[in-house]
Parts: structure tokens; sequence; C-alpha cells
């Protein structure tokens, strides 16, 4: 199977781009961001507190996140619930990254990720893909592109989605979460050594899904 991990900070465009490049190549698209979403979703509705290793690890037998494909659209399943949409909420975003530092959580979801992996072409993206989940990808990826740049496009898909959410809040978000994400004791975000950095700022989508398709082309 051929493996490629996207790893990158929040908002670099990876799952739109690693979306398109999948549909071009014809691999599936994975989107692991989704796996951490849900288990911070189910801690808010039940009450745990999202910084508690503790109370998290108690919750994880009663959890079980699934993934499934509609058309080609990766859904998820909390206990056997869509939450595709709540996922995406901004206070999803923020107990996703508080519940991603709990090495209970990250061995939790390990082995699904794995799975997925061995059994189909795939793009991966996620933070620690290239480092922990797929260390043999046959491509690794990372993505990034300015704070302000990344927290301009967020902004956007949140208002088009009728989100009431300021630009500023958003970078503020963002900026926290990357804070988050690459000081973590366990698999921080940060590029795999033998990644190729592609920086996004001043490219557009279109530009950005070449680029990519075309790296991993390259590899293939
Ligand atoms: O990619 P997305 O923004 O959906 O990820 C939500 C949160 O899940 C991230 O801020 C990060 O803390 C966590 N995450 C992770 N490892 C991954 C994917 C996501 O720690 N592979």
């Amino acid at each position: 199977m051929i493996n490629v991990a996207i790893d990158g900070p929040a908002g670099a465009g990876k799952s739109t781009i690693s979306r398109a490049a999948a549909d071009k190549l014809g691999f599936i698209y994975v989107d692991t961001g989704a796996l951490y979403r849900s288990v911070g979703v189910y801690a808010l509705r039940n009450g745990i507190d999202t910084k508690s290793r503790e109370k998290l690890k108690e919750a994880l037998p009663k959890i079980k996140v699934e993934l499934g494909f509609k058309d080609g659209v990766q859904h998820v399943f909390l206990n056997g619930e869509d939450v595709s949409d709540e996922i995406r909420l901004p206070k999803s975003s923020m107990a996703a990254s508080d519940v991603s530092a709990v090495p209970e959580v990250r061995s939790f979801l390990f082995d699904l990720q794995r799975n997925i992996a061995e059994k189909n072409n795939c793009i991966m993206d996620g933070r620690d893909i290239g480092t922990v989940v797929l260390p043999n990808a046959d491509v690794k990826i990372f993505l990034t592109a300015s704070p302000e740049s990344r927290a301009m496009r967020r902004y956007k898909e949140l208002s088009a989605k009728g989100a009431a959410v300021g630009y500023e809040e958003v970078l503020s978000d963002l900026k926290e979460r990357d804070y988050n994400d690459s000081h973590r004791k366990i698999a921080p975000l940060k590029p795999a050594k033998d990644s190729i950095t592609v920086d996004t700022t001043l490219l557009s989508l279109d530009e950005s899904i070449e680029k990519i398709t075309d790296i991993i082309r390259e590899h293939m």
C-alpha cells in the first residue's frame, strides 16, 4: 500500500489539500484530527475535564470511535452517532487539543490509524503521522503557513458556515493550539527528519494542491 503522511499546524490547509490530492490519485483521505475531536466531544458532552488524564483514562473504555466513508467523504462516528459536524465547532477544536496530550488517548487511537493505512492507499493528515503513526510512510510532507494566513482561512471557513467568531479570536485560539501541540511531551508537532516542508502562505489553493500532488507522484 502507498501511504502518504501530511503533518502540520492547524489551518495550513492540510485537510482541503489532502482531500483534493487523494481524489486525483484515487487514494482515500484520512483526517486523524477528527478522531481526537471525537474524544474531545465525548468529554464535553459528559462533563469530563478535558485536561484530566485520570478522568479521560477512566472514560476511554466507554468510547468507540469509527471512521466511515460515504461517497469518498470521511464521516466519524462516536458510539455509533455521526458527529462529523459537531467536531468542527471551535470548542471541539480546543477540547481535541487538550485530550490529544494524554498518552492513553493517543495509544487508544493509534491502532485504528495503523489498520486503515495497512489496508488502503491513503493520504493521512495530522500532527504525528510521519513521526509516530506511519514512520515508514512512502512520502512525508510538512505543510505549514504563517499564523496570520492560517487564521484568516479558518476565519473565512467558519464565517461561511455562519459561526459568530471574530478573526482575533480565531488567531489567538490557533496560536494556543499551535503552542499546545508543539510543546506537549508525547508526539509533539514537528517535521519528521525525512519530510518535505511546503509553505502555503503565498500559494493559492490550486497551486498548493498541484504542488503536493506532484511531490507524491514523484515518489510513487
Ligand atoms: O487537525 P485538527 O485541527 O482537526 O486536529 C485537532 C487537534 O487534534 C489538534 O489541535 C491536535 O491537538 C490533535 N491532533 C493530534 N494528532 C493528530 C491529529 C490531531 O494531536 N494526528
